[in-house]
């Protein structure tokens, strides 16, 4: 290593930037417990054979994302690349069935190996939920509620668009299958070299293509509406009623599929013009056929996930830290009192930003600097007395006051 420096698409998150992720994911959180959402966290890795068996062996993750490696002990194991496979993991890890339905939410770094652009890194942080053990279109629309509810409290529902499609279940599957191969199988010679290989394992996938002239073939593709069957249409009219119901408005996308092999019925999307090419913010779907695949029986479930970093992008504004209270000392005998002083605010729950050094100009400065509110000075003076001087730092107004008031007196 010759150079001090973080790993391409990598990031070191601090001030202004952590303190935007901190409040998607607190705002998240407030939002999702009301919900009766509780916290899990699963290991940052897992058996590679968790990802690379559920997520589907032609999905772009496993195909090309991965952060695969074996340990001292041979084993093979992968950073994860997503939170779904890891919580229905823990879910069958742990007998979780016997108590339905399982409601989690979780936040944490995510790694995949991808060409770093603006809003797509290699380490990139998740807020998502997961819902298992409802079969009922009740729980799409709760899901989706909870994604809006989150927006809007972030104050970014104005720029984002929820869109919708239903995969319908197996049967549909598999009759849009067929008539997509037909179709595909016409136009074989202008896919791209990925998709000529996933129209034998999955050409479903090719729907979610990104590269140019699998996108053009896929404009005419036959529509997925087309063929669900009666079942299905039933159950993505009423996850539609139930969003009409409560106000949320979506527009349906008919070419909407998402990557990942699990997912059947319901599939969403949040997304927003604004982020350039990474656009969509939150994602989401119904995967039924997951946890059976992890050997946990038939429990059908559903969730999101959003890029946290994303829609801290959106964000506009800076997130305010609490203005703290200055205590400044003037005069090398009145440091231990100032100590005191700032011991006891805080323990009173006063944010408080001690002065440690420079004279009384620059002292006063660094106060501004950290948008004090008020300065707490104790010079000879004060120490005498047992008092200290307050002053207002927006008014400049300024009193002496006794030391015992002054929680009083702040409060
Ligand atoms: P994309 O189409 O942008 O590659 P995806 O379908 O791979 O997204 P999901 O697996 O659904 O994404 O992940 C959910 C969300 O996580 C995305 O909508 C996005 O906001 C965020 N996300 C995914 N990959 C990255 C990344 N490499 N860097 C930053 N955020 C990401
Ligand atoms: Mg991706």
């Amino acid at each position: 290593m010759d150079k001090v420096q973080s790993v391409r698409g990598t990031y070191d998150l601090y001030g202004a930037t952590k303190r935007k992720m901190k409040k998607v994911i607190s705002t998240g959180s407030d939002v999702v417990e009301k919900y009766g959402f509780e916290e899990i966290e699963t290991p940052i890795f897992e058996f590679t054979e968790v990802f690379a068996r559920n997520l589907g062996d032609t999905s772009d993750i496993v195909t090309k994302e991965m952060y695969c490696f074996e340990d001292k002990g041979g084993d093979s194991l992968t950073l994860r690349p997503e939170g779904t496979a890891g919580v229905v993991r823990a879910f069958v890890s742990n007998g979780m069935q016997q108590n339905l339905p399982v409601k989690f939410y979780y936040s944490g770094p995510m790694f995949r190996y991808e060409r770093p652009q603006k809003g797509r890194q290699r380490q990139f942080t998740q807020f998502g939920v997961e819902l298992l053990g409802i079969e009922t279109p009740q729980a799409d629309i709760e899901v989706i509620a909870m994604a809006y509810e989150f927006l809007e409290k972030l104050g970014l529902n104005g720029q984002v668009t929820v869109e919708i499609n239903s995969l319908g279940d197996e049967e549909s599957r598999n009759a849009y299958r067929t008539k997509l191969v037909a179709y595909l199988q016409e136009h074989y010679d202008e896919l791209s070299e990925d998709s000529k290989n996933r129209l034998q394992k999955n050409p479903l996938r090719i729907l979610d293509s990104k590269e140019e002239c699998d996108k053009a073939v896929v404009e005419n593709a036959p529509l997925y509406a087309d063929s669900l069957n009666e079942a299905s249409q039933k159950f993505f009219a009423d996850v539609l009623r139930g969003l009409d119901n409560l106000g949320i408005k979506y527009r349906i996308n008919n070419r909407l599929v998402r990557g990942l092999d699990y997912y059947s019925h319901t599939v969403f999307e949040l997304t927003t013009d604004k982020l350039g090419a990474q656009g969509t913010v939150l994602a989401g779907g119904r995967y039924n056929g997951l946890v059976s695949q992890m050997g946990g029986g038939d429990v059908a479930g559903i969730g999101w996930a959003c890029g946290v970093e994303r829609l801290s992008m959106l964000l506009e504004e800076n997130v305010d830290l609490p203005r703290p209270i200055a205590v400044i000392p003037v005069g090398e005998d009145t440091n231990d009192k100032a100590l005191e002083i700032a011991h006891s605010l805080r323990l009173a729950g006063f944010h408080v930003e001690q002065s440690y050094s420079g004279n009384m100009k620059k002292r006063m400065m660094k106060a501004n600097k950290v948008n004090a509110a008020k300065a707490v000075i104790i010079g000879s003076d004060e120490l005498a007395n047992n008092t200290v001087t307050l002053k207002d730092l927006d008014s400049g107004e300024q009193k002496t006051i006794s030391q015992s008031d002054l929680i009083k007196e702040l409060q």
